[in-house]
C-alpha cells in the first residue's frame, strides 16, 4: 500500500514526504470519498497525528493539479475534493453537507443555452440538493 503511494506520488512529480504519504493513505485508501481539509486535519487528530492545517490545504490542491483528485464545484464557498475521478453528478444533503455521487448514466440533459461567444462547453455536473422530509407535518 505504502510503496503504491509513494511509486504514484513520484510518478506525478510530488516528492514523497511524510505528511503527504499520511494524507495519501486516508484518503485513497478503500472507497471513494469526498474531502474537505478540515475534516482531514479531524481524521488525522483522531488517528493521533498533526499536520498543520495549511499543510492539508497545499497537499489536498497539488494532489489535484496532479489529477489524484478533482475539486468540486457549486458547493459555495465550501472547498471539497473527490477521489472518484469518473464524471459523476451529486447528491447534497442541505442539512448535514454530505455528498453522494450519482452515476453520470442516471441524469439526461434536455436543453442548453448558447454557450458566450468565445466559449465552448466543458462539462455539466449536477448537484441535487436534498433534505429529510418534514416529520412535522404527519401529525397534522
Ligand atoms: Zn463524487
Amino acid at each position: 500500500m505504502s510503496e503504491h503511494i509513494i511509486e504514484t506520488l513520484r510518478e506525478k512529480g510530488l516528492r514523497p514526504t511524510r505528511q503527504r504519504i499520511m494524507i495519501a493513505k486516508m484518503i485513497f485508501s478503500g472507497k471513494n470519498r469526498h474531502v474537505s481539509p478540515e475534516m482531514l486535519a479531524d481524521e488525522i487528530a483522531e488517528a493521533g497525528g498533526h499536520i498543520a492545517l495549511g499543510t492539508i490545504y497545499n497537499t489536498l490542491r497539488q494532489f489535484s493539479d496532479a489529477g489524484l483528485l478533482t475539486q468540486l464545484s457549486g458547493l459555495g464557498d465550501r472547498l471539497v475534493y473527490d477521489t472518484n475521478l469518473s464524471f459523476h453528478h451529486h447528491f447534497l444533503d442541505v442539512d448535514t453537507g454530505e455528498l453522494t455521487d450519482v452515476p453520470a448514466g442516471q441524469i439526461a440533459i434536455s436543453g442548453m443555452p448558447h454557450m458566450p461567444d468565445g466559449f465552448s462547453l466543458d462539462a455539466v455536473d449536477v448537484t441535487i440538493r436534498i433534505k429529510h422530509q418534514s416529520k412535522t407535518t404527519s401529525k397534522l
